[in-house]
């Protein structure tokens, strides 16, 4: 089953791909990470990503198709993924349309993550993850169970985003209108799109994607 999680920054793409990567053994494809991982190694693309980024902008069409379709083509991927941040731009959708119908794959659905933007800023303000293994938390809404340490891997270190500011938050949420909601009308043209309640709490969300994916079996 091949998916895309889509909504604004902080609407719970992350949390919910984690989660469908563990349950459904789905491949989670976050461009994001993928992005913050070549700015970590300082290769050519995190050099011409690092400032992009900080801006809370969009890294060019040309950078993230590049990175997804590399990604797309390893073996793994063949029992199904998650997209978690990507598309982003009608011109990425178009380029992803392309290389699934290149390779022979399609997609299941277009999982919508309706949310209030006025939250979104507690939210990604809020963030953080495990420095060893990447699971998400938040200073309220998701804390580990025992304070300081990792529910997944019993790690102790933690991280925040250097894009997760208050200023940075106003600039992606826009791009976010701007730049990738006309994906709506796209996919729903195409028969795809589905909707949850991403306000809801996190095993609500969990379980309304659940069953819209029964649904599609
Ligand atoms: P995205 O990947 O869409 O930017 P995340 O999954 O990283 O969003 O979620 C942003 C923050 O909000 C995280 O700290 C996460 O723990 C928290 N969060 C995610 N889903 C919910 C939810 N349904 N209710 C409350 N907080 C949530
Ligand atoms: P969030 O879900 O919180 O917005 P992501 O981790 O998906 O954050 O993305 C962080 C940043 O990485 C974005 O603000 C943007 O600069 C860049 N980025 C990630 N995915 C894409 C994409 N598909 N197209 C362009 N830029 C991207
Ligand atoms: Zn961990």
């Amino acid at each position: 089953m091949n998916l895309i999680l889509l909504g604004p920054p902080g609407a719970g793409k992350g949390t919910q791909a984690q989660r469908l990567q563990q349950a459904r053994g789905l491949v989670q494809l976050s461009t994001g990470d993928m992005l913050r991982a070549a700015v970590a190694a300082g290769s050519e693309i995190g050099k011409r990503a690092d400032a992009v980024m900080k801006r809370g902008e969009l890294v060019s069409d040309e950078i993230v198709v590049g990175i997804i379709e590399d990604r797309i083509g390893q073996p793994d991927c063949a029992k199904g993924f998650i997209l978690d941040g990507f598309p982003r731009t009608t011109a990425q959708a178009e380029a992803l349309d392309a290389m699934l119908a290149r390779k022979g794959m399609k997609l299941d659905a277009v999982i919508e993550m309706v949310v209030d933007d006025a939250q979104m800023v507690d939210r990604i303000t809020g963030r953080y993850t495990c420095a060893k293994c990447g699971a998400g938390y938040h200073d309220t809404n998701k804390r580990p169970k025992k304070s300081g340490v990792c529910d997944v891997c019993g790690g102790t270190q933690f991280t925040r985003r250097a894009d997760d500011k208050a200023e940075t938050v106003k600039a992606r949420l826009d791009a976010y209108h701007r730049q990738t909601a006309p994906l709506l009308p796209y996919y729903r043209a195409r028969g795809v799109l589905q909707q949850v309640d991403g306000m809801a709490e996190i095993d609500q969300v969990s379980a309304q994607i659940d069953k819209l994916l029964d649904r599609l079996k």
